[in-house]
């Protein structure tokens, strides 16, 4: 995307250091296969079921290709399972209980699952994410389960239409990811991800210093969901 080599230079951050999380929730099996022939390799699902019937498609498709798959819906602690059992990273861990059913479930054939804590930046009452007074606690506490690897935070603020207001937000978010990979904590060794902007703000994530943004709708085009 082009987009987010403007906003690096912009920003006067080097491209290499913004992942790109194509998000194709919605879209079918033959849009990832488009996009990996286009050079993507990061996939963000955000409904379980679909995701694990798209990745087994593109397995089936591709047998052997490199891809990432990434979990960014909520999750209940009744779906961990196949989550841990078809996913490489999930973003959305933002209680110990989550985690803990994570790490027991990961099968032993696959790596750890790679894990950012979601933080509820803004404080929206009605959100999900740990507060971020309780971010640390659990950071520590994820840090501890056997299959999983703590690699950052992740963060959906509220849309708010001002770059100004976007780029505050995202900022305090990027200082509690830099007090965190400050500690320099065992178990810590790997906090290097925070998971900051979709199409709509990636400019002032990038800004405040986002590593991975998560792009749907500037990636695949709009989205239409089933009917309920
Ligand atoms: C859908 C979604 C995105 C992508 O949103 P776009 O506005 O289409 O870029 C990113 N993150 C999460 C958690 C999402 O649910």
């Amino acid at each position: 995307m082009g987009r987010i080599a403007q906003a690096c230079q912009a920003a006067g951050r080097d491209p290499a250091q913004v992942g790109l999380l194509a998000v194709s929730k919605t879209f079918g099996a033959d849009a990832v296969l488009e996009a990996v022939a286009a050079g993507q390799r990061a996939f963000g699902e955000n409904y379980i079921q679909e995701g694990v019937d798209k990745i087994a498609a593109v397995r089936a498709a591709l047998p052997g290709a490199a891809l990432q798959w990434h979990c960014i819906g909520p999750i209940q602690s009744n779906k961990t399972r196949p989550v841990a059992e078809h996913f490489d990273w999930v973003h959305t861990v933002d209680r110990l209980k989550i985690a803990e059913r994570l790490s027991a479930q990961r099968p032993d054939h696959l790596p750890p699952l790679q894990i950012c804590i979601q933080v509820n930046i803004d404080g929206g009452p009605t959100k999900s994410g740990v507060a971020p007074a309780e971010a640390l606690d659990l950071v520590r506490a994820v840090a501890k389960l056997p299959r999983l690897v703590v690699r950052g935070l992740m963060g959906i603020p509220d849309h708010a239409p001002e770059f100004e207001a976007q780029l505050a937000i995202h900022r305090s978010a990027r200082a509690l990811f830099d007090q965190m990979a400050a500690l320099g904590e065992p178990g810590l060794e790997h906090f290097d991800t925070l998971s900051l902007g979709m199409t709509a703000d990636l400019d002032a994530a990038i800004q405040a210093g986002s590593t991975l943004v998560r792009v749907g709708t500037g990636v695949f085009g709009g989205r239409t969901y089933p009917a309920a």
